[in-house]
């Protein structure tokens, strides 16, 4: 197998990088590392570094490496949850005293995370809607170190201008951040737009069958890399090595995933925008959405998250959620299996009565892969049974 690089094209680096078969074997998969600890031959003598699993395991080496190949960096982190891998970030960056500027539909457990936890550290944040860029740049202040960018935005599907925020950002001395979560390397690379770092909840689209909870981080800045890999090393919320085998697996099949995740919303949202139960269907994909054109430009297709918001309010939204069949009730996306959620009370309930809180009239949608006419049959009967 010839070594992997970035010459090769998406779907080639998500199967092989980090992935090389076994040279003892000949296995096709790596190994699983479940190990905690290495023999050393002689103390300090460490085969290929690893000394203790906190700091290092092949299975996490590969996992990082095949998220840095992804999304064309030169260093991949890998980590227990999205949270951790952000919090990891935060620590690494921030000190008592320093701002943040965040989204204001940022996810809600980013909000929570940087509000309470880091606030209670003397870390002050504005939210603010990124895709406004004067309400940016009027946000952004001297001891601001941190602009944090998500796009497509969580649940309200606001496109943000990634090169045009990092040029506001550099401009001020905040390093870039992207949570590319939802729109996943495979339709979105933040670093080549200029981004500092990229965060990943990998729960979702990466690993994407909803079968294990990790989060990563990607950079091509080696001091910052240094940075967080430490506190990745003394703080320790590393993942595990069957969550980052888990992780691998499903990046391998990300690409066309993506595909069908994006094809399938675009259905569904071209089949009910003009619904009379609805208000608006939020989903870059339709020209009507205001996000459109950009999403385009810096998109390589709209992604799998829809929103829906309903005429008939609160009650009507609820309803919608409790009544799908296919689509099952639950928090979380980017799975295979079809989502609903009910921002409000769910996903977004910590952000209640803060400047980020949600509307109570929408549903959001996480489209998995199967079949596209039975997930637009699902959406429509539900819709017409309000
Ligand atoms: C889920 C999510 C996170 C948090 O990740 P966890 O793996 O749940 O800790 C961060 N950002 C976005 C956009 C998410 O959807």
């Amino acid at each position: 197998m010839t070594s992997i690089d970035q010459h090769h094209g998406f779907a080639t680096r998500a199967v092989h990088a980090g992935q090389a078969f076994d040279p003892t074997t000949g296995a096709v998969i790596p190994p699983v590392h479940l190990t905690s600890t290495y023999v050393q031959d002689g103390i300090g003598g460490l085969r290929g570094g690893y000394e203790y699993s906190r700091g290092g395991n092949p299975t996490r080496t590969a996992l990082e490496t095949q998220l840095a190949a992804l999304e064309g960096g030169t260093h991949g982190l890998s980590f227990a949850s999205g949270l951790a891998a952000e919090d990891a970030l935060l620590r690494a960056v921030l000190a008592p005293g320093d701002h943040v500027v965040i989204g204001n539909d940022v996810y809600g457990g980013t909000h929570r995370l940087i509000n309470r936890i880091h606030g209670a550290w003397g870390i002050r944040h504005s939210t603010v809607d990124t895709s406004d860029l004067d309400a940016v740049r009027a946000a952004i202040e001297p001891a601001t170190k941190v602009l944090w960018v998500e796009t497509p935005s969580n649940p309200l599907m606001k496109i943000s201008d990634v090169a045009a925020l990092v040029a506001l950002g550099h401009e001020a001395g905040a390093l870039v951040v992207v949570d590319n979560t939802f729109a996943s390397p495979a339709l979105q690379q933040p670093l080549a737009l200029g981004a500092d770092v990229v965060v990943h909840s990998t729960t979702k689209y990466l690993g994407g069958h909803s079968d294990v909870v990790g989060g990563a981080l990607v950079t091509s800045d080696d001091e910052l890399e240094e940075q967080v890999r430490f506190i990745q090393f003394a703080a320790g919320a590393v993942s595990a090595p069957f969550d980052a085998f888990l992780t691998s697996r499903g990046i391998k099949t990300l690409a066309l995933r993506m595909r069908q995740h994006s094809g399938s919303a675009q259905q569904i949202a071209e089949t009910v925008f003009d619904h009379p139960a609805l208000t608006r269907v939020l989903y870059p994909g339709l020209a009507s959405h205001p996000g459109h054109a950009l999403a385009a430009s810096q998109m390589s297709g709209f992604g799998g998250m829809l929103t829906l918001d309903f005429a008939g309010g609160a009650e009507a939204a609820r309803k919608f959620a409790e009544t799908t069949s296919l689509f099952q009730l639950a928090e979380s996306l980017g799975g295979v299996e079809s989502l609903v959620n009910y921002p409000s009370e769910m996903t977004h309930a910590s952000v209640k009565g803060t400047p980020a809180e949600v509307p109570e009239s929408i549903v959001r949608l996480s489209v998995g892969v199967e079949e596209t006419s039975d997930l637009v049959a699902d959406v429509v009967e539900a819709l017409d049974r309000l």
